[in-house]
C-alpha cells in the first residue's frame, strides 16, 4: 500500500513541491518500501528514534527532524540530520549552533512559527520572529543556516480558518525573504495529510505527509 500511495500523491504534487514522508512510529520495513520507489526525503519527531533509523537505513537518505526538539538530545542528530524544523526559541538556534560546530558542518533549520490557535503548538509568535530576524544570525550563529519557516495549522475541518493561518504565514515569509533574500531563505513547510492542498494553494512548497502515506498510527 505504501507505494501506492505515495504514487498516488506524487502524481498530482507539482514537482516544485517538496514531499517530506512523515515515518514517524513506523518500522524500518514501512521506510524501506517508500525508498524503494525513490522517496529520500524522511521525518521523524523523535531524535533517537531517527538516529536509530539513520543507522539502520541507507545513507543517502535526507532526515528531517519534524518534531519538538530538547536540546540536550542534538547531539544524537548532529552528525547527519539534513533540515531541522523545529527552531521555536532563540536558545534552540544557539543549541543547533553549538552542536553543529562541534561536527564541523553547517546545518540547515527552519523557524517555526505559533499559527494554531491551539496553545499546545510550539513557535515564536509573528512579533518574536520579526524581532529575530532583525538580528544578525549568521553572525551569532556561523554553523546554522535558517532555510526558511514552518508551522502547524490548529487541528480543525474549518478551512476558512485553515486558509487564514496559512496565508498569514505565507505573507509573513514573503516579507521575510524580502528582507534577508531568497538565496538561502526559501523553504516554507507547511501542509500535513489533512491539510497540504490548502497549504500549497497558499504558498507552501514543503509538505509533510504521514498518515496518508503510511496509514494511521496508534
Ligand atoms: C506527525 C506530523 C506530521 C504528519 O502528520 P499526518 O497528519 O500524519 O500527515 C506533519 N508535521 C508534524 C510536525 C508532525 O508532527
Amino acid at each position: 500500500m505504501i507505494a501506492e500511495n505515495l504514487q498516488a500523491l506524487l502524481k498530482n504534487l507539482p514537482k516544485e513541491i517538496q514531499l517530506i514522508a512523515v515515518s514517524k512510529t513506523k518500522p524500518i520495513e514501512a521506510i524501506e518500501e517508500a525508498y524503494q520507489t525513490g522517496q529520500r526525503h524522511f521525518g521523524e519527531n523523535k531524535i533517537q528514534e531517527m538516529a536509530e533509523k539513520y543507522e539502520a537505513l541507507p545513507k543517502d537518505i535526507f532526515w528531517h527532524m519534524i518534531g519538538h526538539v530538547q536540546d540536550n538530545k542534538i547531539k544524537y542528530m548532529a552528525p547527519f540530520v539534513s533540515l531541522v524544523h523545529g527552531m521555536d526559541k532563540e536558545k534552540r538556534l544557539k543549541a543547533l549552533n553549538k552542536e553543529a560546530a562541534k561536527c564541523e558542518r553547517v546545518i540547515d533549520c527552519l523557524v517555526q512559527i505559533h499559527i494554531a490557535e491551539e496553545d499546545s503548538k510550539f513557535g515564536f509568535d509573528y512579533s518574536e520572529a520579526e524581532s529575530l530576524f532583525q538580528k544578525n544570525l549568521k553572525e551569532s550563529y556561523p554553523n546554522i543556516r535558517v532555510r526558511g519557516l514552518m508551522g502547524m495549522a490548529t487541528f480543525t475541518d474549518d478551512k476558512e480558518q485553515l486558509i487564514r493561518e496559512f496565508s498569514a504565514l505565507s505573507s509573513f515569509y514573503k516579507s521575510t525573504q524580502a528582507l534577508l533574500g531568497a538565496d538561502e531563505f526559501n523553504i516554507l513547510s507547511m501542509g500535513m495529510s489533512g491539510d497540504y492542498s490548502l497549504a500549497i494553494e497558499q504558498g507552501s512548497n514543503m509538505i509533510r505527509v504521514g498518515t496518508k502515506i503510511f496509514g494511521g498510527r496508534n
